[in-house]
């Protein structure tokens, strides 16, 4: 049928023959692996593929999760050459989140289809895009396939119309929304406009959507739905679990770039990677070191110009760059299928943050490494980054947890799909694969607890470090320090320690700062009255092994109480107006 309408175009084959409305499901599938072979020139479906494609063409909702590279444009090329082509002249609009993604499809549409789709965003000249909308509205137009931005939809009332003048011809095949968990708040790729999307349901509830994405958890998938207002959709996914891809986690000293130079060096000479970093500046030092050392290492960040990304980008999947120094400015639309290894350089934000970023390893299914170097420290600086929410400080100590217990490449699968919700605590046992660190202790710190919670009570709040140094440097107050030895602990063992105690929300967290600078400060947390107070107090914290290490058990020195507790001299005045606002700063400003 087109075939008249169009210019002939040498490369297509002719194209299969309309399928009857009363076809039965092995006539669909027969028709979408003739499509497959002779227009798309691919062998076979991948996994979800057809499901998701007979369902989108039987009017189902649709939500189909793929890692990335694993092939979801089919998904949608192949339906909207369908619908617009073969079975019909009705057009298929995709919601993609970035200018540049958009443009590659496109370009990769129209090289299989020629004249088949069109964008409607910022980039393209008006004239194009008015000739573009001539063309949709025209029933010989040819376009099957159309890109826009979210911003666009909700920016243009004319779309709206447009779509309901469509609808009306029964010319509008299906909504698609690419890259769909930017509806939801978790993670990184939030979009503001991404929230909005449910209006294409509401206003047309009988056109199917499509909705695809590489990393939907359960709790991100039911947002999704809920938020698209997807009709009883069904939903095709393969497995969160990558059984090619190691996981670890790395004490990181005070000459990280060091370190991960050497680790390069030891497990990925030449092979391509990225790091991930928590700021710009920490991206731009670690890739100039990295350099220094060198390997072609370059940075790639929020501040770096578009035309240099594109370089950047270019560079590195051509080999040219080996690593990537990243925030996460670098992520969607990222599809490298031989990166060898996912560094971060500092924790992220959260555990659905991390999967995403560590899951860029690996695409190709050959073995890849995971690895956080990580530093109590950095959970400080973390915590001043994320907003002062519940949900956000949640997230982030779930990250923290996963850092802290040093688990072996399994446990740290587990405890990532735990993290997603895609697990409970029963299930990471059953898998039978829930096994401790190497190289690591587990110590009952309970006296030091009671001492430190007394000694913060003390206090307006120290930071990690100050806990570390000052209090183990104090002399010991009887009244404070009981029967306990704070020297027992070393440095990093109590910046351990104190993060542990966090997450258990023994200790507590006030931020306090100025424009310039925010600083987490420890205070006593929910529980420590209770802790006080318990009289057979057992709380376990984590530890590395250390060489020699004298800390296995800890060797217990009775003395006795002082009868007169004297006044610590140590005691910091409080400012009673300062600490109510770290309180309510620490509270979310609740
Ligand atoms: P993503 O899921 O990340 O959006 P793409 O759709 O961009 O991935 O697909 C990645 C690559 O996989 C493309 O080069 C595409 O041609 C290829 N691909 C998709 N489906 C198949 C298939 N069934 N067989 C072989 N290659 C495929
Ligand atoms: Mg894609």
């Amino acid at each position: 049928i087109f075939r008249r309408q169009l210019p002939p175009s040498p490369s297509l084959p002719p194209a299969p023959p309309p399928l009857p409305q009363t076809a039965t499901k092995d006539e669909k599938i027969h028709l979408l692996q003739n499509t497959l072979k002779d227009t798309f020139r691919l062998p076979s479906f991948r996994f979800s593929q057809l499901c998701t494609l007979l369902d989108t063409l039987n009017s189902k909702d649709c939500v189909t999760l793929m890692p990335t590279g694993g092939g979801k444009s089919l998904c949608y090329q192949l339906s909207s050459y369908l619908n617009g082509r073969i079975l019909g002249k009705s057009v298929t609009f995709c919601i993609s989140p970035l200018l540049s993604l958009i443009m590659d499809q496109v370009k990769q549409m129209n090289d299989i289809i020629p004249n088949s789709a069109v964008a409607f965003c910022t980039g393209v000249p008006v004239t194009e895009q008015t000739k573009n909308w001539n063309r949709i509205r025209d029933v010989g137009g040819g376009v099957c396939l159309a890109f826009i931005t979210p911003e666009k939809l909700h920016k243009s009332q004319k779309l709206f119309k447009e779509f309901t003048k469509l609808s009306d011809q029964n010319r509008l095949a299906r909504f698609v929304i690419d890259e769909c968990h930017c509806c939801c708040t978790w993670g990184h790729d939030f979009r503001e406009d991404y929230t909005k999307l449910g209006r294409l349901k509401a206003t047309f509830p009988k056109v199917p959507v499509l909705a695809l994405t590489a990393t939907a958890p359960k709790p991100v998938l039911d947002d999704v739905i809920n938020i698209l207002k997807l009709d009883k959709p069904s939903v095709h996914k393969s497995e969160l679990k990558r059984a090619n891809l190691r996981y670890s986690i790395k004490s990181k000293d005070s000459d990280a770039a060091g370190q991960i130079h050497e680790y390069i060096c030891q497990n990925h000479l030449g092979q391509s990677g990225i790091i991930y970093t928590l700021s710009r500046n920490d991206a731009d030092t670690l890739s100039s070191k990295l350099l220094q050392l060198g390997i072609a290492a370059q940075s790639y960040h929020s501040e770096v110009s578009s035309s240099e990304k594109k370089g950047i980008h270019e560079d590195w999947m051509s080999g040219k760059v080996q690593v990537v120094v990243a925030t996460i400015a670098f992520g969607l639309g990222i599809n490298k299928s031989n990166v060898r290894f996912v560094i971060h350089h500092s924790l992220s934000k959260s555990i659905f943050g991390y999967y995403q970023e560590s899951g860029r390893a690996g695409r190709d299914g050959k073995p890849a490494d995971c690895v956080i170097f990580y530093a109590p420290k950095d959970v400080g600086r973390m915590r001043c980054l994320v907003d002062n929410s519940v949900a956000g400080e949640k997230q982030l100590f779930t990250m923290v947890r996963y850092c802290e217990e040093r688990g072996s490449s399994s446990t740290c699968q587990n405890l990532i799909l735990r993290g997603l919700g895609e697990i409970d605590k029963e299930d990471m046992h059953k898998n039978g694969d829930f096994e401790e660190g190497l190289g690591t202790e587990t110590i009952d710190v309970a006296k030091h607890v009671k001492v430190l919670i007394k000694f913060l009570r003390q206090t307006d709040g120290l930071t990690t470090g100050q806990i570390a140094t000052e209090w183990r440097a104090k002399e010991p107050d009887p009244i404070i320090s009981e029967h306990v030895d704070r020297k027992e602990l070393s440095k990093s063992q109590v910046e351990h320690m104190c993060v542990q105690l966090i997450v258990k929300k023994i200790l507590g967290v006030a931020v306090h700062g100025n424009k310039y600078k925010n600083t987490m400060y420890i205070i006593p947390g929910e529980y420590s009255q209770q802790c006080l107070e318990s009289e057979n107090l057992h709380i376990e914290c984590k530890f590395e092994k250390t060489k020699g290490s004298s800390t296995k058990k800890p060797r217990a020195k009775i003395r006795t109480a002082p009868t007169e507790p004297p006044k610590p001299q140590w005691q910091k005045k409080i400012d009673p107006n300062q600490r109510k606002l770290k309180e309510s700063v620490s509270n979310g400003g609740k």
